[in-house]
């Protein structure tokens, strides 16, 4: 697996490789630690250093409807859509917060309606993001309510539909597919970047919700962003915030705004060195590389297939490299999770994404030591 160029030539590895088959390996979360070489190579580039007397106050910027937003950060956000092409931000609110998940409650919270006689249903197409349905349901608002799969909702009336696109688990580029008059949209774009998908055109949607948990993969820094159109609902969702945390951290808004800066001095001076998306693209590319061959190998698991399309980023057709595999068990297999929980995988069942057992999501963006371990579990399934 040289080409990988993976670090299992030192004597620790080979030796815990040795006890692979006792070892548990955990992909059900998303958890995006696949750059942190990238991160590391960059040294002191992203560090910061914050006094005491600093950022002590509740207030960003008083004058802004997200008054708690840091301005730098904001700054960030603008020039790193406008680097990459991926999103429309003229005319735009940005609202943070702390990570794209508090955005998305804050969205169901200033989209609802106040007066409705029930709450507002909340659909999605399955596939659909495992947590949508729980962390709708789960504090019983009055406001809004999960209600299922959008490809068989009927209802009339208004309804909030979340299209994720490219979709988390299927790694499928999505648009609504509820179509009726009373539709609000919240567009999750949380994989919408050049590593994972050609980037098309620059969204341009009511209510877009970015994280850096997967664009730059600093998820343990709880920042996320949304683009907001309307000023009430950018008025609507800062209430929100305020309601629930009265803000979100400035020392990971200057944090985040320093990362950002970082990915996009890293794309203006492509010459000094490999950009963040020329790493992670090639990453991806690698480990998509080995998984298709590990695959196909086995002849008893099957992958979604993707058409290539034009990259306006990269200036280039390219396949999409999802973050997941969402793996299909092929013949008899009816719980994919259960079986290769057998061989001490830990994968996500297609159940909890609104579809079926036969279906798994394993994730992309573990430690490379992980990935590794993972293709050579896979490998060894089909050859016993
Ligand atoms: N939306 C989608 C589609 C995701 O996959 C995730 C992370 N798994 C999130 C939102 C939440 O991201 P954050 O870490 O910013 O809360």
């Amino acid at each position: 697996r040289g080409a990988l160029n993976l670090s299992l030539g030192d004597d620790s590895a080979r030796a815990s490789h040795s006890q692979g088959r006792e070892r548990i390996i955990n992909l059900d979360h998303g958890d995006p630690t696949v750059y942190e070489t990238f991160w590391r190579q960059m040294g002191d580039k992203t560090s910061i250093t914050i006094p005491g007397w600093q950022s002590i106050s509740y207030f960003s910027d008083a004058t802004n409807i997200c008054w708690f937003l840091e301005p730098e950060f904001a700054k960030e956000v603008v020039r790193l859509h406008n680097v990459v092409g991926n999103a429309v931000t003229e005319g735009r609110h940005v609202v943070v917060g702390t990570g794209s998940s508090q955005l998305f409650l804050a969205a169901l919270y200033a989209l609802s309606p106040r007066d409705a006689a029930e709450p507002i249903s909340v659909v999605s197409a399955a596939p659909y993001y495992s947590s949508y349905p729980s962390m709708t349901d789960y504090q019983k608002s009055g406001l809004y309510k999960w209600g299922g799969d959008a490809e068989s909702y009927e209802k009339e009336g208004p309804y909030i539909e979340l299209v994720t696109s490219p979709n988390n688990p299927d790694g499928f580029v999505r648009g609504s597919v509820v179509n009726r008059r009373q539709g609000l949209l919240v567009h999750d774009l949380a994989y919408y970047w050049p590593q994972y998908t050609p980037i098309s055109s620059p969204a341009d949607h009511d209510l877009t919700l970015f994280t850096v948990s997967k664009s730059t993969g600093h998820a343990g820094m709880r920042i996320g962003w949304a683009l907001v159109k309307d000023e009430e609902v950018a008025k609507k969702m800062t209430k929100f915030i305020e309601l629930n945390t009265i803000g979100v951290s400035k020392d990971s808004q200057l944090r985040a705004a320093k990362v950002l800066r970082a990915v996009s001095d890293s794309c203006d001076q492509e010459r000094e060195g490999d950009s963040f998306f020329n790493f992670s693209y090639n990453k991806m590319a690698h480990r998509w590389h080995h998984l298709r061959a590990a695959v196909q190998r086995s002849g008893m698991f099957s992958l979604p297939s993707f058409s290539p399309a034009f990259c306006t980023f990269f200036a280039q057709v390219l396949e999409p490299q999802p973050a997941f595999v969402w793996l299909k068990c092929e013949g008899e297999i009816e719980d994919c999770e259960s079986y290769l929980r057998g061989h001490n995988i830990l994968t996500r069942s297609g159940k909890h994404f609104g579809v079926s057992p036969k279906y798994v999501r394993i994730s992309m963006l573990d430690t490379d030591d992980n990935f590794t371990h993972f293709l050579d579990r896979l490998s060894a399934i089909q050859s016993s």
